[in-house]
């Protein structure tokens, strides 16, 4: 273990010096984070999904734009509500199996590759088949908050 102080130059000027108990190498193209609590972060988080029925990553991963959740319903079984949001459009994505979704009292089945927006107020209610589960992505963003996206907001290095 090698103890080191890591000087951090602050926007007035300042430095805030912070004793490490770890060596952390940083490599070129990373920046670094620090947080209020004095904890250092790397510019990135990952995690790795395994076998459950849903999971956050807004949680997992700390998002501060947009909620996506991975969820997977056996075969027969629906999610056991109606709803609708306030201000979030969603985006699904079917990753596998098949299903439908009730959406504003219309059916539209669902399959492998399918892609679906919906607008906020939409009422909406997910179902996999009898014969088949469905395993799908939500993403979930403030409608009419997209700005730049793509190349106009990368910064080619
Ligand atoms: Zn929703």
């Amino acid at each position: 273990m090698t103890h080191s102080f890591l000087s951090v130059q602050l926007q007035k000027g300042a430095h805030l010096f912070l004793y490490v108990s770890h060596t952390i190498l940083i490599p070129s193209n990373q920046k670094l984070q620090i947080n209020y609590g004095g904890t250092i972060m790397a510019n990135y988080t990952k995690t790795t999904i395994g076998k459950e029925n849903r999971i956050e990553l807004h949680e997992k991963l700390s998002l501060t734009g947009a909620e996506i959740s991975i969820n997977e319903l056996p075969a027969g079984a629906n999610v056991p509500f109606v709803h609708s949001h306030k201000e979030n459009e969603e985006i699904y994505g079917i990753l596998s199996g098949n299903g439908k979704a009730i959406i504003d009292g219309e059916e539209i089945s669902l399959s492998t590759g399918d892609w679906l927006k919906i607008a906020p107020a939409a009422k909406r209610q997910f179902f996999a088949s009898d014969i088949s589960g469905i395993t799908y992505i939500c993403i979930q963003v403030k409608e009419n908050s997209l700005e730049h996206f793509t190349a106009e907001d990368a910064v080619i290095d």
